[in-house]
């Protein structure tokens, strides 16, 4: 992708205003799209909405740096997916075997709510990312991050729901909840509730 692209004038003008909150402030904040991060020869894409404005797009690295991150990369690491069970924040030494982790819109949204005009400019980043060859199975966390799949994939008719494990063309669709700390504060998501999918994405694969 370009790191520079600023196809959305207005998540551009927002992303590059955020300022560190007080209990980050004399961080540094890159401010720019953030790119994939994760195994080149990932079989698995995960899929979330749009980055933090003080975690991912403070980072540069999707789910990296807030509490949303926190849960997944934690969940990651129980089921052999990441080699660190920690990550509350940048660390050149977080690595994921078999994983590659995005965002449907790569730049921080106000509010964390893009436009459908900027769901659809971001699209062809996403694009981009579902062309790489290894990846055989997709999870999406969060309804947003399903729907812009669903565009991107062609899919319609087949609603979002947690716990969905549906083969479609090429790839195997897999559904959480977003791991929001607003979900996990409110008992919607957990290891205990997204751990069962993980299991279940490795079992699928294990059978192919
Ligand atoms: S959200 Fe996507 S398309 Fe829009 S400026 Fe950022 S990287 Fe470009």
């Amino acid at each position: 992708m370009e790191y520079n692209c600023a196809k959305c004038e207005r998540l551009v003008e927002y992303r590059t205003g955020i300022r560190p909150k007080k209990s980050l402030e004399g961080r540094s904040y890159r401010n720019l799209p953030v790119p994939d991060f994760g195994d080149p020869e990932a079989w698995l894409l995960i899929i979330g909405l749009a980055p933090g404005a003080h975690g991912a797009n403070r980072t540069g690295r999707p789910f990296q740096g807030d509490g949303a991150g926190t849960l997944l990369y934690a969940s990651l690491h129980d089921v052999g997916f990441c080699n660190t069970e920690k990550v509350t924040d940048f660390d050149p030494g977080i690595r994921l075997s078999g994983v590659l982790i995005t965002n449907a819109v790569r730049c921080a949204p106000p509010e964390n709510k893009p436009t459908p005009k900027e769901f659809n400019n971001c699209r062809t980043h996403l694009m981009e990312t579902l062309t790489s060859p290894d990846i055989s199975d997709i999870l999406c966390i969060g309804k947003d991050a399903y729907d812009q799949l669903c565009k991107a994939l062609g899919i319609k008719g087949l609603k979002f729901f947690h716990g969905l494990h549906q083969k479609f063309d090429m790839f195997r669709v897999h559904c959480s909840y977003h791991t929001s700390t607003y979900n996990q504060n409110t008992g919607r998501i957990s290891k205990a509730s997204l751990s069962p999918i993980l299991h279940k994405i490795i079992e699928f694969r294990k059978g192919d």
